[in-house]
């Protein structure tokens, strides 16, 4: 492991341009479990496709309710060791750009600015209309739904509300994604931290890094299909690895 953090740390340093692309990993040590990993959010609950959310208001309620019984998790939870390395070498100026598949606001929270976090996935810190984009507050969705389960309307045009993330079988958000190819090909080190690098088309991101010349790292505990690939992949954990190179 000590070789591996010497061969990131001078990868680093020798970097003018990096892109960090994050996943649910980097957030396990805030608290917020993963998708694939034991004990993560798929023991529990096969996820709502989008074509059923649109198709059932039944669905719809589920999905407030899953919600609303995820936010407790998801209000408490702080940024970790993780999120603030990131942090740290994007002040010393090393970093453009974060592009995530989280959907936590974790990283803006530790410090980046949200012009430079690319949420490939959307936020379900705030709602949206699915018609016309119109931000409802979760506050607001909440104190609709307390009175008998009663589902959000947009008032502005009467359209169905939805938490703003991306659902299986939702379309992605364009401008992130082409922004994000964009980075990969600029940048010189692509470093990913807790992604298991299975959900497309977010996980080409990366390759798309590889195949322009920059240097890839991959930080996982487990496995991904990338590795072959990678420059470097360390095995371990995302807040110890990340804050012992950054240590001033
Ligand atoms: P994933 O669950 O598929 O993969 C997470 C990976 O991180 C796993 O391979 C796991 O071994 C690794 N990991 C977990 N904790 C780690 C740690 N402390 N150190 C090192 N590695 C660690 O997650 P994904 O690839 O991001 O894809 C899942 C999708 O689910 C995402 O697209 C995202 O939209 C959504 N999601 C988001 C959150 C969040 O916002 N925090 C949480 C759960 C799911
Ligand atoms: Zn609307």
């Amino acid at each position: 492991m000590e070789r591996e953090l010497g061969r990131l740390a001078a990868l680093i340093k020798a970097s003018n341009r990096i892109v960090f692309f994050t996943g649910a990993g980097i957030s396990t040590e805030s608290g917020i479990p993963d998708f694939r990993s034991p004990g993560g959010l798929w023991e529990k609950n096969q996820p709502i496709e989008f074509s059923d959310f649109l198709a059932s208001e039944e669905m719809r309620r589920e999905s407030w309710r899953r919600k609303f019984a995820m936010d407790s998790v998801m209000s408490a939870a702080e940024p970790n060791a993780g999120h603030l390395a990131i942090t740290e070498l994007y002040r010393r100026g090393q970093v453009s750009k974060v592009v995530t598949q989280n959907i936590d606001g974790l990283q803006q929270l530790a410090g980046v600015d949200e012009k430079d976090v690319i949420e490939l996935h959307g936020n379900t810190t705030f709602a949206k209309c699915l018609d016309c984009g119109d931000r409802m507050s979760l506050k607001q969705v909440k104190a609709v739904f307390a009175v008998n389960e009663t589902l959000p309307e947009c008032g502005r045009c009467g359209g169905i509300v939805k938490t703003a993330t991306i659902s299986f079988g939702q379309p992605m958000p364009v401008r992130e994604l082409q922004e994000a190819e964009k980075e990969a090909v600029a940048c010189d080190l692509m470093i990913v931290a807790g992604s298991s690098l299975v959900v497309y088309p977010a996980a080409d991101i990366p390759l798309i890094a590889r195949e322009a010349g920059a240097e890839l790292v991959i930080i996982n505990r487990e496995p991904t299909p990338l590795d072959p690939v990678a420059s470097l992949t360390i095995r371990g954990e995302i807040g110890k690895s990340l804050s012992a190179v950054t240590k001033p």
